[in-house]
């Protein structure tokens, strides 16, 4: 079984639309995949019609913009929440919050690159946004337009967008999310707890704190993380009875990684299931 619970579609920073996201899980192999969007869930049933078409298991998915507020200047991490009900008004409420949040944060930033003699544009960027939840790699994609970056990891060096145009979203405290999350039903799994390459990354004392409010599991195995941070992740998982995953985190042609270059074990994606249809 080749599990992949970790990618995103055009309904957000990904460059596939989600039909496409679930055809490539297939040609690549993949027994099961997952669509989380940045905070989104619009692509779901098309990635489900899809999955059943192709004959992939679809699970539905969201990637939640969070923070935490114990520090200051609070922390920005994700959270994955599986299974969730779509249709949860609060989750609803909460990350239609963060999407038009992010498109304020957008129009900041564009504000930031003009003053710096850059001519984006926001009209530009909802271009390529397509509708979706607008990111930074929307922001990249005007600068590689302007030949200023030739990839979207490349937009990000600290001149640009890693720290002289990088602006805080107003993201989801984690601890309502993990509510909002086991209200809607789901499974609640820290993305990439380990990953300091994306900047500052929280203390072990919070994972426990979140595992005493109902966190399920940790990505263990992703691109961002290091060798020796995943097997860090691990021990802490072991040590607080949460299931360890692995996932690609697919961007399409926004990142370099490929569909399936990591995975999650057939026995902790039952834990997650078993996890949801706890709390539903
Ligand atoms: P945002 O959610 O708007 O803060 O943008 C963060 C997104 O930008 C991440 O989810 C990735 O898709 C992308 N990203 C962040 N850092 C990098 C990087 N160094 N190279 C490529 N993409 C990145
Ligand atoms: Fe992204
Ligand atoms: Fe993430
Ligand atoms: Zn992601």
């Amino acid at each position: 079984m080749r599990i992949d619970l970790h990618t995103h579609s055009n309904v957000s920073d990904g460059t596939f639309t989600p039909a496409q996201v679930v055809e490539a899980a297939s040609v690549a192999a993949l027994d099961v995949v997952a669509l989380t969007d940045h905070d989104a869930t619009a692509g779901w049933s098309s990635a489900a019609s899809a999955a059943a078409r192709v004959g992939i298991v679809f699970v539905p998915g969201v990637e939640m913009s969070c923070r935490w507020y114990g520090v200051e200047p609070a922390i920005a991490l994700h959270l994955l929440a599986y299974y969730v009900d779509g249709s949860h008004a609060g989750l609803v409420a909460e990350m239609a919050r963060v999407r038009a949040a992010r498109e304020q944060r957008a129009e900041r930033i564009i504000a930031l690159m003009r003053a710096d003699g850059v001519d984006v544009t926001w009209e530009e960027v909802q271009a390529y946004a397509a509708g979706g939840t607008v990111g930074r790699p929307h922001l990249a994609r005007a600068l590689i337009q302007r030949g200023l970056a030739t990839t979207v990891a490349e937009a990000f060096v600290p001149s640009m967008l890693g720290e002289r145009w990088r602006l805080p979203k107003e993201d989801t405290d984690v601890f309502v999310a993990l509510s909002l999350v086991l209200d809607a039903g789901g499974a609640p799994v820290f993305a990439h707890p380990r990953a300091t390459k994306r900047g500052r990354v929280v203390p072990d004392s919070l994972i426990v704190e979140m595992a005493g409010h109902g966190l399920a599991g940790l990505e263990a195995d992703h691109e961002d993380h290091s060798p020796k941070q995943r097997e860090e992740v691990r021990a802490l998982a072991l040590g607080l009875d949460l299931v360890v995953t692995g996932s690609s985190d697919f961007h399409g042609a926004n990142k370099t990684v490929a569909l399936g270059a990591h995975l999650t074990a057939p026995g902790a994606f039952e834990q997650i299931r078993d996890r949801a249809r706890q709390t539903s």
